[in-house]
């Protein structure tokens, strides 16, 4: 089994109620949607830095297993994007030798549950107009994914939603209402770089229904990958 991967690497996680843990990432390339404030690009061949070797696309399944396998003193092995959901198969025949965490768009509910076995999820709830998708269909199946994916004794779920300069406290709020049941609390990241008053006005409003704390994104600042 193969799958197009762009980057392999060791870093802290820089976002979410994780953040500063040290994880191996495994950077899938492509995407669902279309965000405006998208910032990844994607590596034709897989650069692996944890080698330093460049691997020609798609990569083998045991290429990544061996990697996963021989990394020491990490929290767990993220699976980022792009969208890490297209590799469904791919991941799931992976043996979970450390801790698995995900970061998804949590657009892709009939893939979803092949992440079941994941001990972290890091899940998006997109706002209105971010992406050119019908945004009524894009938030039914966000639900549908949190729901699968939910927080549970052994599954740590959160919601990060990424926050731009101007937003509608009330709107996202009641957006946050339809999935407060699946997750263990809300992180708000400000798109890099921006910070408004409304953000401290929006966590003292979701507070009154669930843990939301302000995480921007850490490793951005620092500078590191
Ligand atoms: S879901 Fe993430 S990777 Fe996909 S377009 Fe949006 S920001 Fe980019």
């Amino acid at each position: 089994m193969k799958a197009e991967i762009s980057e392999i690497f060791y870093s802290i996680q820089g976002e979410g109620i994780l953040a500063g843990v040290r994880q191996l990432f495994i950077r899938f390339r492509g995407c669902n949607l279309d965000c405006y404030y998208c910032d990844t690009t994607y590596n034709e061949n897989c650069i692996d830095y944890t080698s330093g070797k460049e691997v020609k696309n798609p990569v083998e399944r045991d290429y990544i297993q061996k990697i996963i396998d021989n990394s020491e003193r990490i929290h767990s092995v993220t699976f980022t994007g792009g969208e890490p959901m297209l590799y469904d198969d791919f991941i799931s025949s992976l043996n979970k030798t450390k801790k698995f965490y995900l970061e998804s768009n949590m657009t892709l509910p009939e893939r979803a549950k092949q992440f079941k076995f994941f001990d972290f999820i890091a899940g998006d709830l997109k706002l209105r107009n971010v992406t050119s998708k019908n945004y009524n269909e894009l938030y039914e199946r966000t639900i549908k994914c949190f729901k699968i994916l939910r927080n549970t004794r052994r599954r740590l779920t959160f919601c990060k939603i990424v926050l731009p300069q101007k937003f509608d406290i009330h709107e996202v709020s009641e957006l946050a209402k339809g999935i407060e049941d699946y997750v263990h609390s809300f992180v708000l990241q400000p798109v890099f770089g921006v910070w408004t008053e409304n953000i401290l006005k929006l966590q003292e409003m979701m507070l009154e229904f669930k843990d939301t704390r302000i995480i921007p994104q850490i490793h951005k600042y620092l500078g590191v990958r």
